[in-house]
This record gives structure tokens, C-alpha cells and sequence, in this order.
């Protein structure tokens, strides 16, 4: 990665020597193992360097004492926030310094000046999260809010989707201290050009007048070379330093050089008011030229932002079912391009105006709904904010939708965001789709039409040489064209190993010495995350790929069905590559990804680093059995198998499932612990256990018998484990409820059935009352009861799992096949049928059986939007706050939980808005994982649960979730299934001489 004329890398003695030295001098993580190192090679890029280590200091004065560390070592460093660049920014082989974890706090916050300081690791999100209540707001918008740091976000000039109005990152810095690469602190802000009185040390002073001397004298190339478009990250932002007025702003110089000038320490923001009216226009086109065309006239109604939606992304997003809505209700005809525009005046009846102009400006262009193909069009008003939100998360959602393909080739970031003058647009989109057909691929485009900067990512397998050739012809003939159109190449993403090598070609050999002077002056050992804007290695440099030419994954031994995806174990390789760092599984709030990382704030702990490890574990680079590993099963000890993120990540990576194959292959290698053995096998020993159960329970009652089984069996003895009772469920019948009601199985998983049979009594209450006939029927092979492996799945025994389904199936087969829905009460375990069942048996009786499970609460439903349910439900309370379990959310089966809950008259349904419960299943019994389990619980649902009122009713319907809420709330919660069955209680149902039954709900 270096050239000559940076500093020596240390040996493997010098790589221990500034290890041991990191470690006693710096109080937070110091990381020099493989497993680590590796889920810091690589960014939202296609890049992978392998770091020589990684620090994330507790402070700022531990990042600058790592940063003089490294340089007494000769050791480069690379700052490093939410890692979510895509040009390959953050990746270099010496220090990674992480300032994500620890240095995020708001500094000061001024809100009559509107400004803030801030520290370079707060989240873009995190922070107007706590600036909304103070209305006020940073409007840099990048896609990636959620993750992106401030400190990454002045270091790429980042833009927002409204940069219209609001400008790129280096428009809305103040200023920003940082530290030089000889440690050096200096403040950088608006200066005059004439130094001489300013209050400044004498580095300070001569860098900035060599700064500015540097800007006088190349003031006529600056203005020659530098692209005129809004859209300009690319290079060192030089035009800062042109004598244009009487001051300049240093901090402009920072913004935009991605770690390679200074370490940021403290950035000062620029603040805006919310946001309070918007309102959209969906400009419809009959042709996408005539879309691009009109960009230049429809933003001269002074816009917020224009963002396109190509006809490709309209085709995808009406096959998935959460956007179909939107669609249906936003777009007319059929368009070839869409382009929303947005207005945000102060008055919602100026919006409403403009929306007015809107329609005519786009009449004056030509267009109408009643013209044939050429000049097809009009504007489909949209004031409902929730509408808005809808088609906002749509656009947004261009990428997510592109990337989900499963297989090898992707589509890739490398011309992805070049920004050409508006009235190029058309020109440019035309020839640019010339050019990747001439390359035998194709993109779609979407996004920040405003600026003439379109997202665009051909479709290329980088694993193959001719495709990586296509690259590099497709990003010189593309940036060749831009530059004829006087645009910029590097326009919303920054420059990092992808763009660099071409700022000569677009800037002029001139400027690019420029750039190497400004590098230089600042940092003239070349310590500062070198190879990024000057002297940068060929962006085809294949050693460089996270998919090197000798990437090789070995014929993998995997247990689950994995045909959808391509590669080595059945699919397995290419389900975990399927990660592709976007960092989505960073966010701190909303969702449920990723509960571990929430909690800790470790790479190691989100789902990004657990699938970068598993691929590297899987193609060899992590050394030999690197899959059963100890240190893999540290990476995924607090993985919590809550499905979220196959719901939540945007290519679907589906941890909880590949957790399965780890655990298998451990268990395979190394067996089982007498914990696994205990979760695992509890199926087949519960009928007894809960014969003894005062014996089986005793541990509970026992200090030194916690103390015992924290010791033998890794289980916490701050836990009380759920209690074993001699009355389990059972039936003797096979079914109840009328002889001549509508049929319905009601699965008795082993959880509720050991330890809470009130839950599944009350079901069978609300089902028998509701009118259906409930069978219960008896395992096929009259053994014990009837079980969905859940249990032995979390310890990796996929077989025993297996044979707990295959008797499960064959029993409710005769069900299924007349169509008899299977409802059941725990979501984890009724949801095995949904999802881990096809994963093992992908028969027809299977997939018969897994179509026709259901959540009591979706069956409910179902029921009574079809207008068959009569319950004759009374008021049993105010409120419920509600906690859904993460399986509920990860399949979409949450909602009917409130909508059911809502048919309780008088009601009023709240729900929690939580991340995991953190017990999930065993997870919070471990001694190792207690602590974790609970401050995943203490982020929001244990402080909601004991704010709420005690007249309240606490529903979850996962056993774990109940018991975490007890255990850490004292505070008992309720089934669904209790709270209807109560409701059936209400005394205003109860027979009265004034009164009769309450009239039934109808859903
Ligand atoms: C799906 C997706 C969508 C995206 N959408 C947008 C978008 O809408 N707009 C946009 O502009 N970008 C976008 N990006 C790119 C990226 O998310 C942004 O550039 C983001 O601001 C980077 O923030 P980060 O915290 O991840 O920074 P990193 O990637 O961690 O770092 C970025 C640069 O800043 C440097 N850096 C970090 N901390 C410091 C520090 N303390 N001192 C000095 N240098 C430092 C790093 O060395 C690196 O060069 C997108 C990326 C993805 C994957
Ligand atoms: S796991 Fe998913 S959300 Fe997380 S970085 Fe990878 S692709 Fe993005
Ligand atoms: S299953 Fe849950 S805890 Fe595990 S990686 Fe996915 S989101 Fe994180």
C-alpha cells in the first residue's frame, strides 16, 4: 500500500513492541488478533487491506497519545467513524483508529446562534435525535444517518438528498480542531488572509500562510480546473484557499480529506431549523430523457430536493409487497421515470402554491396526461406527510432493492455518483447507458437528479478479470465524459482508492501537485492514512479486493438449506457474502438490528463484523478450522438469534441462521457443553423435570445451587430460572369447541406447556369461544408431546432439531392438507415452522405445514377481517403497552398483535418501541452474556415497563420476554391469549338483571 516515501513499516518485533506499548498506555481496546483485525479491512467499498491493528480509544487524548504511538513506531494511521465509505477510505494496513464507540457526545450546543460542537464519533442521527427538542436539525442527510458519523462525514464531504438548500458538509462546518500528524493541536476556522494579529502558534500560522499562499497562487488553475457543479468532493477542497474574500475557512481545507490531513477532535456545526411543511410532487415522464431534461426547469422552483426514480425501480418496488401500497396510490400510467419533487417552505400554504407552479411549469414544458408516449406526463400532488414518508422510503430504498440480488454479480460503486451541469443530464444518462451496454452490463438510476448527480452501479462479478476490465474501461470512458461536460467525478462519495488515481486526468497534472504540496505541508511522513486523494494505487489493483484473484472458499460441510444463494456449502458462501458493509446494522434506534451492537458498540458485536469474520473464516483467511473456533464463537457469543436482521438488513443477511452452522460445526469439532446439553435437550426431559418439579426447581431456592450450576453450567445465578409445575397442559381429547366449528390446531409448544399452561389454556378458552373446533392432536408416534427443535437448534444439533420436526410434521400433515390453520402461542417456536422447517426439509408436506402456520394473533386476525370472529369481549383496562418479540417483527407478524389487542373495548394499545428483550431463549441465562442481556434490556423496554402506570397491562407474547420483564421490572406481563381470555371475563359480560352479554366484536 506504500510507497517509498512514507515511514518504514515496523517488523513483526516492532508490530509487538507497538502493540504492548499501545496496550499499557491506552485504556481502551487495543486489537491486534486476525479476527479482529479482519472486521476492520474492509468498508462499504469492494476494497479489503488487512489493518496491523486497530485501536478505539476511550478519549481524545488516547486517539492523539495512539496516533504519536504509531509515529514513534513508524506505523501509518487511518481515522475511522461508522465505516460506511464506499470508495475503499477507511482501509489501510497500519492502525485503524475507531472513534465511533466512545468520543460521540455533543460538546456544547448553542441554540440561539444555531450552532454546536460536537465530538467526531457522534452518529448523524444520534445527534438530531437530541437536537429535534431544541427544533432545530444538521441537514446533511446522507442515506447512511443512521451509522455515518460526523467525523466520517466531514471527512467525505458528505451531501444530503436536500444539498439543494442546504449545501454539501463543508458548507455547514464552522470549524474544526484537529491534530496534526506530529500531534500538533490546532484550531481550524475562518482566518483573514493576514495572519499577522491573529492568536496563533507558529505551526499554525506558517501552515495556514502557506495554505493561503498556496491558494493565491493557484487561483486562475483553481478556477480553470475545479468543476463549477455543486457536487465537487473530489481532491483537497484548494478553492478554500483562493483570495475570494477577506477570510477563509481553514476547516474547509479539512473538510473533504479523509483522514489524510489531520485527525479531526471537535467539529463545529452549523444547525437549521426543522423542517415543519413539505409537501411533494410526483412529476410523472413518458421518457426518461425527457425526465433528465427537465431537471434544469423544474429546480428553478427552488426545490428542497428532485430525486428520480427510474422505470426499473418502479417494476421492483411493485413486486414487494411494503411498497406496492405507495405505488398504487402515487403513480399513474405507466411512466419511464418518475421525479419527486420536494418543497419546504415555512407556510404549508406556500407549498401548496409551489405544488400549483409545479403543474403548470411541467404543462409549460409540454407535458400532459393525455399525450401519446413523447411528452406523457403531469404531476401527482402528495401533501399527506405519511404518504411522503412512504414514497421518500421507497427512493430511498433504490439500493437496498439492487443489492438484494443473490447472485455472484453486483452491482458496483465506481461511477456512482459524477455530477454533470443540469442541462448535460439527459446527454449524460443517454451515454452513459451507451457505455455499459458497449460493456455487456446495465444499471439502474435513481436519486439526486437536483444536482445532476445520479446514483448509477453497473452490474459486474469482481471475482472475474474480464469484469474488472469492464470497470476500468467503463470508469474511464465515463469520467472522460464527465469531464467534457466540465462535471465532477467524485461527486457525493469522496475520492479513497476508487477515484484518486484519476484526479490527474480530471484536475490537470498541476492541481494534482497541488494536492501532493497541501499533503506534504501537513503531513510530511506520510503517516495519515496515505494512498487516498494523492499518490494512490491503480483502482484496479486487484490485490486490493475483498475478492482477491486467489479468493477461494473450500467445499463447506453445511447443515441447512441454503440453493437460494450461489457458492461453496450449498449456498452458505454466498449467504454471507451477501454482506456488503453498508453498516445498516450500525443504527442506534428504530427497528431491531442489531441488539448486541447497541449494547456494546463493538464491530465484533454487529452483524457487519460477524459476516466479514464468517467470510473470511470460510475462504482461509483466518487460518485452519477458523469456522469452529473459539474466537468465532466469541464473535457470535451475543448474536441473540433475533431474526432481525434478515428483515432489517437491506441484502437480507440472515445471522440467526448461519449462527446455526457455526454452532453445528462446533458442536461437530469440540461437542457440547453441559449448558447447550441442558437448552438443547429440554424437550426430552421436561415431562419429568416437571413430575419432580420441586426437586427440579430447587436450584432456584438454593444459593450454593446457583452458585453450582454459574460454575459447572454457565448459568447466571443472578437468574431465576423458569419454574417446572407438576400440572403441565394436556388434553385428553384430541379436539374441542363445537363438532361443526371452523378447524384450528392448536400447537402446545414445550415452553408454554411446562412452565406457563395458563396461556395455553386461555387460547383454547378464546378459540372454543370464538366458536372453533380446536384439535389437539396426539404425537403420530404416541410419544411425548410435540416439540419444533427450537432448543436444539440454539445448541447447533440440527438432527435431533430435525427429528423434533419430522414428528412434528408428521402428525399435523392430515391438518395442513385440508387446510387447517396451525396456531401457536410462542413466536419463536411457531415461527420454526415458518422459517428453520424449509431450511431442513423442503418437501411438500413441509412447506404445506409451514404455509398454514400461524401466530394466534395473525389467526385472530384473519378471522375477523374476513368477518368470522364474534367474541363477546369486555373492558379489563385503560392501557396495554405492548413489547414485540423479535421474531414477531423479523416476519411481519407483529401488527396483528395491536390490531387484535384493539378489538378490547376501551383499550388503548401502546407499544413499546424495543429492540431485542435481551434473554432471548438461553441467551440471558449464560453467566458470561447476563450483563449484556441486561443492558440490551435497560435501552428502552425495562425503562418503559416501569414508567408505565400500574393499572396497565404488560403484553409480550414471548416466554423469554416475559420473564426478562419480571426479572429486571418485577412486573408481571400477559399472552395476548390471557388478555382476551380476560376480556371474556370483563363483568360487563357477565350476566346481569339490568344487562346482558356485550354485544360481540366484529373485526
Ligand atoms: C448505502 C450507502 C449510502 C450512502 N449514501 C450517502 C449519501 O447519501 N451521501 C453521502 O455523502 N455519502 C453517502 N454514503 C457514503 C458514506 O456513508 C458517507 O460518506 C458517510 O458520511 C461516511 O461516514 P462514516 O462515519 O461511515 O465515515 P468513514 O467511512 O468511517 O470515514 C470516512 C472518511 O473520514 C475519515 N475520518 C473518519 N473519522 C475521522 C477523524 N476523526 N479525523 C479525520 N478523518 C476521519 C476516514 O479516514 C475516511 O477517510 C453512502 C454509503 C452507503 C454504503
Ligand atoms: S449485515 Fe447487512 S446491514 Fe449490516 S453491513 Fe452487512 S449488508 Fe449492511
Ligand atoms: S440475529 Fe439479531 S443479534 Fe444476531 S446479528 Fe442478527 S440482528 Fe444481530
Amino acid at each position: 500500500m506504500q510507497d517509498g516515501s512514507g515511514p518504514r513499516q515496523a517488523s513483526s518485533d516492532g508490530l509487538t513492541t507497538l502493540k504492548d506499548r499501545l496496550a499499557r498506555e491506552i485504556t481502551g481496546e487495543v486489537l491486534f488478533d486476525s479476527f479482529n483485525r479482519g472486521r476492520y479491512a474492509t468498508d462499504a467499498s469492494f476494497y479489503q487491506i488487512m489493518p496491523a491493528g486497530v485501536v478505539v480509544p476511550k478519549t481524545v487524548e488516547e486517539a492523539l497519545r495512539a496516533l504519536a504511538i504509531c509515529r514513534d513506531q513508524g506505523r501509518i494511521v487511518t481515522p475511522r467513524g461508522g465505516g460506511t465509505s464506499q470508495c475503499g477510505q477507511t482501509v489501510n494496513d497500519g492502525i485503524v483508529i475507531d472513534f465511533s464507540k466512545h468520543l460521540n457526545r455533543i460538546i456544547s450546543l448553542d441554540v440561539g446562534n444555531r450552532t454546536c460542537v460536537v465530538e467526531p464519533g457522534i452518529v448523524l442521527d444520534d445527534l438530531n435525535r437530541q437536537l429535534k427538542p431544541r427544533g432545530l436539525w444538521f441537514p446533511v442527510d446522507v442515506s447512511t444517518a443512521s451509522r455515518a458519523t460526523i467525523g466520517g462525514m466531514a471527512g467525505n464531504n458528505s451531501c444530503g438528498g436536500r444539498s439543494l438548500r442546504y449545501g454539501t458538509m463543508r458548507d455547514n462546518t464552522i470549524a474544526m480542531d484537529a491534530a496534526l500528524a506530529n500531534g500538533a493541536r490546532l484550531h481550524f476556522g475562518e482566518v483573514p488572509r493576514d495572519l499577522a494579529n491573529l492568536n496563533l502558534n507558529d505551526t499554525g500560522r506558517n501552515l495556514f500562510r502557506d495554505m493561503l499562499a498556496l491558494g493565491e497562487r493557484e487561483a486562475v488553475e483553481i478556477a480553470e480546473r475545479f468543476p463549477k457543479v455543486q457536487r465537487r468532493v473530489g481532491g483537497y477542497n484548494l478553492d478554500a484557499l483562493v483570495p475570494r474574500n477577506a477570510a477563509n475557512n481553514m476547516a474547509h481545507l479539512l473538510v473533504g480529506s479523509e483522514g489524510t490531513l489531520a485527525f479531526t477532535t471537535q467539529v463545529e456545526l452549523k444547525l437549521w431549523p426543522l423542517i415543519r411543511n413539505k409537501v411533494q410532487g410526483v412529476c410523472h415522464f413518458g421518457s426518461f430523457y425527457e425526465a433528465m431534461d427537465a431537471a434544469q426547469h423544474l429546480v428553478k422552483l427552488r426545490p428542497i430536493a428532485v430525486e428520480l426514480v427510474d422505470r426499473t425501480m418502479i417494476a421492483l418496488g411493485r413486486d414487494i409487497a411494503m411498497f406496492r401500497p405507495v405505488i398504487d396510490a402515487t403513480v399513474r400510467g405507466d411512466p419511464d421515470a418518475l421525479l419527486i419533487v420536494e418543497f419546504a417552505e415555512e407556510d404549508q400554504t406556500d407549498n401548496l402554491q409551489k405544488l400549483k407552479l409545479l403543474s403548470e411549469l411541467m404543462a409549460d414544458l409540454g407535458f400532459g396526461w393525455n399525450n401519446p408516449q413523447r411528452k406523457w406526463g403531469g404531476v401527482v400532488d402528495v401533501v399527506e406527510p405519511a404518504t411522503q414518508t412512504a414514497i421518500s422510503d421507497f427512493r430511498t430504498s433504490g439500493l437496498n432493492v439492487m443489492m438484494s440480488m443473490k447472485q455472484q454479480g453486483k452491482p458496483v460503486s465506481f461511477v456512482e455518483d459524477c455530477a454533470v451541469p443540469l442541462p448535460h443530464l439527459a446527454d449524460y444518462t443517454k451515454r452513459l447507458g451507451a457505455i455499459f451496454a458497449k460493456h455487456g452490463t446495465s444499471g439502474t438510476m435513481y436519486a439526486h437528479a437536483s444536482e445532476g448527480c445520479l446514483h448509477v452501479r453497473p452490474v459486474l462479478n469482481l471475482r472475474l478479470e474480464k469484469d474488472v476490465k469492464a470497470m476500468r474501461a467503463i470508469a474511464e470512458e465515463t469520467f472522460e465524459m464527465v469531464r467534457e461536460y466540465k462535471g465532477s467525478h467524485s461527486g457525493e462519495h469522496g475520492d479513497g482508492l476508487v477515484r484518486s488515481e484519476f484526479h490527474e486526468a480530471m484536475f490537470g497534472a498541476r492541481i494534482t501537485g497541488d494536492f501532493r504540496e497541501v499533503k506534504h505541508r501537513f503531513d510530511p511522513e506520510n503517516l495519515l492514512n496515505p494512498g487516498k486523494i494523492v499518490d494512490p494505487p491503480k483502482m484496479d489493483d486487484r490485490e486490493l479486493f475483498r475478492y482477491r484473484p486467489d479468493y477461494r472458499v473450500a467445499e463447506l460441510n453445511t447443515r441447512l438449506e441454503w440453493s437460494a444463494y450461489p457458492g461453496s456449502g450449498g449456498g452458505f458462501q454466498g449467504a454471507v457474502e451477501m454482506c456488503n458493509n453498508n453498516g445498516a446494522c450500525r443504527k442506534l434506534e428504530g427497528g431491531v438490528m442489531c441488539p448486541s451492537y447497541r449494547a456494546t458498540r463493538n464491530e465484533k458485536d454487529v452483524t457487519r463484523g460477524r459476516a466479514n469474520t464468517l467470510r473470511l473464516a470460510i475462504s482461509g483467511q483466518l487460518g485452519p478450522d477458523a469456522l469452529s473456533s473459539d474466537e468465532m464463537m466469541d464473535t457470535l457469543k451475543l448474536c441473540v438469534s433475533c431474526k432481525a436482521c434478515r428483515h432489517e438488513c437491506p441484502t437480507g443477511v440472515d445471522m440467526a441462521k448461519m449462527k446455526i452452522e457455526v454452532l453445528a460445526a462446533r458442536a461437530k469439532k469440540h461437542g457440547l457443553s453441559l449448558r447447550d446439553r441442558l437448552v438443547g435437550y429440554l424437550p426430552h426431559y421436561a415431562a419429568l423435570a416437571s413430575r419432580l418439579a420441586p426437586l427440579a426447581n430447587w436450584r432456584n431456592r438454593s444459593p450454593l445451587l446457583r452458585a453450582l450450576f454459574e460454575r459447572f453450567a454457565g448459568i447466571s445465578a443472578k437468574r431465576v430460572l423458569p419454574e417446572f409445575r407438576r400440572d403441565v397442559f394436556t388434553s385428553d381429547a384430541d379436539s374441542v369447541g363445537p363438532a361443526d366449528g371452523r378447524e384450528v390446531v392448536l400447537f402446545a409448544d414445550t415452553f408454554n406447556r411446562a412452565y406457563e399452561r395458563e396461556n395455553l389454556d386461555a387460547a383454547l378458552r378464546v378459540l372454543v369461544e370464538g366458536g372453533y373446533r380446536v384439535h389437539l392432536p396426539k404425537p403420530a408416534d404416541s410419544g411425548r408431546p410435540l416439540c419444533c427443535g427450537r432448543t436444539f437448534l440454539s445448541a447447533g444439533l440440527v438432527d435431533n432439531a430435525r427429528a423434533e420436526l419430522d414428528r412434528l410434521v408428521k402428525t399435523y400433515a392430515p391438518f395442513a392438507a385440508r387446510g387447517v390453520p396451525i396456531v401457536g402461542l410462542e413466536p419463536s417456536c411457531l415461527l420454526t415452522l415458518r422459517d428453520e422447517l424449509l431450511s431442513l426439509r423442503s418437501d411438500d408436506t413441509a412447506k404445506n405445514i409451514s404455509a398454514h402456520a400461524l401466530l394466534f394473533e395473525e389467526f385472530l386476525v384473519r378471522e375477523a377481517e374476513a368477518g368470522r370472529l364474534a367474541l363477546p369481549l369486555g373492558p379489563i383496562a385503560e392501557k396495554a403497552l405492548v413489547h414485540g418479540h423479535c421474531h414477531q417483527k423479523s416476519f411481519g407478524a407483529f401488527k396483528p398483535v395491536e390490531k387484535i389487542l384493539r378489538l378490547v373495548p376501551d383499550l388503548k394499545v401502546e407499544t413499546i418501541e424495543s429492540s431485542c428483550c435481551g434473554m432471548a431463549g438461553a441467551f440471558g441465562y449464560g453467566a458470561e452474556t447476563y450483563d449484556t442481556s441486561m443492558q440490551m434490556a435497560e435501552l428502552s423496554l425495562l425503562p418503559a415497563v416501569r414508567r408505565a402506570d400500574a393499572a396497565a397491562l404488560i403484553v409480550a407474547d414471548g416466554t423469554s420476554c416475559r420473564h426478562q420483564i419480571k426479572d429486571g421490572a418485577g412486573r408481571g406481563a400477559l399472552h395476548v391469549a390471557r388478555v382476551l381470555a380476560m376480556s371474556l371475563d370483563s363483568p360487563r359480560n357477565l350476566p346481569s338483571p339490568s344487562s346482558h352479554a356485550k354485544e360481540p366484536a366484529h373485526g
